[in-house]
């Protein structure tokens, strides 16, 4: 069996829904799970999830394979439906919806349904990505309650920029444009994705809708996971497959981007772009070898990855390499590799083994 391993903590992602819960304890909680949890698996996350007050997911495909899984909470969808026939399986199912636009608007108001959906009215309060104007709230509202397939409780969101820098004035602007929409209207009402949890109280109004932080990382400027009081859910390690002696001079890798400035003790790990490690990561991204620090060198290539063994002498074939996880945040690789956490937790590839811990 190929040594790279995904280890999932099932008790570390049940510490960090605790840690929403602290942080937001008036607000119910969607516990985000679209993009298959963040690259995690969303179905094998659901024994850890029967605390959260439901589920969020980006569409039909992936709310079908959360109840298909066994989940029986309600289940958003925050890109809403596509199609017109969306609407009768959302009924059949218990899913709840957003609404984002008048063509939204008139496939609710034209669908006779066996059973009226949960409905959320999508604001755009300054990202400009989905919503209505927020000044036509109310027009909206009306035509809702109105409207034969829309459930009574009716929901109002909008989604946060820039929340992950404390510093930036766009959140408080859409904060104000949030609350001149709704308030007094007999809505529920949700704002926070994780860096409104974080870092944004007035943010959490009824409803709290954390991803990324239920993974253990932190979405805030220069924050890792643990300094948010985060565990990382996804441990990625691989084995060492050859280990050798690389002679001054000599270069590692694709293109000879590294010379050895020195003769050198080398590893090659069973891991590369395919299984999600991510190809820009340069000379010096971090890893640990047996649980401590080391680098890489040269590019990543598809199956495997070389890293420094110059203060491991104890190395050996078959020990672990931490790619990222427990010890070793994804923040700190996705910020090596000019991208996010986000981006490389969800890109974990299908060929990585999983195993279940914390159950
Ligand atoms: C993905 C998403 C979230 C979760 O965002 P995080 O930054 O991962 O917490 C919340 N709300 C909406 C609408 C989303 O699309």
């Amino acid at each position: 069996m190929r040594p790279a391993t995904a280890v999932i903590d099932l008790a570390a992602l049940r510490h960090n829904l605790g840690r929403v819960r602290a942080l937001a304890p008036h607000a119910r909680v969607f516990a985000v799970v679209k993009a298959d949890g963040y690259g995690h698996g969303a179905a094998r996350l659901l024994p850890a999830l029967g605390d959260a007050d439901a589920l969020a997911v980006a569409c039909i495909e992936e709310a079908l394979a959360l109840r298909a899984a066994g989940a029986t909470q309600p289940v958003l969808l925050l890109e809403g439906v596509f199609e017109a026939d969306e609407l009768a399986l959302c009924a059949e199912h218990g899913f709840e919806i957003a609404v984002r636009d008048e063509a939204g608007l008139r496939l609710l108001e034209a669908a006779r349904l066996p059973r009226p959906l949960k409905t959320w009215l999508k604001l755009d309060t300054g990202m400009h990505r989905l919503g209505i104007d927020p000044r036509h709230t109310r027009a909206f509202v009306e035509r809702l309650r109105a409207c034969p397939a829309v459930a009574d409780e009716l929901g109002v969101m909008s989604h946060l920029a820039s929340a992950d820098d404390p510093a930036h004035a766009q959140t408080a602007q859409q904060l104000a444009s949030f609350e001149a929409a709704t308030t007094g209207l007999p809505v529920r009402r949700a704002l926070s994705n994780s860096a409104g949890v974080l870092a944004w109280p007035a943010a959490h109004h009824d409803w709290v809708r954390p991803g990324i932080m239920l993974y253990g990382c932190s979405p805030m400027l220069g924050q890792t996971g643990p300094d948010a009081g985060l565990k990382p859910v996804m441990t990625f390690s691989t084995g060492l497959i050859q280990v050798k002696t690389v002679a001054r001079g000599e270069t590692i890798g694709y293109s000879g981007t590294f010379t050895c400035p020195a003769d050198m003790r080398v590893g090659i790990a069973a891991v590369g772009y395919a299984d999600g490690y991510p190809r820009h990561a340069p000379t010096g991204t971090p890893v640990l070898v047996n649980g401590r620090p080391s680098r890489t060198l040269g590019r990543v290539s598809m199956d495997m990855l070389c890293v420094d063994l110059t203060d491991h002498p104890e190395a050996q074939l078959g020990d672990r390499v931490t790619l990222w996880g427990e010890g070793l945040p994804a923040e700190r690789i996705a910020e090596a590799a000019g991208t996010i956490a986000y981006e490389i937790l969800c890109n974990l590839a299908g060929r990585v083994h999983k195993r279940v811990i914390g159950g």
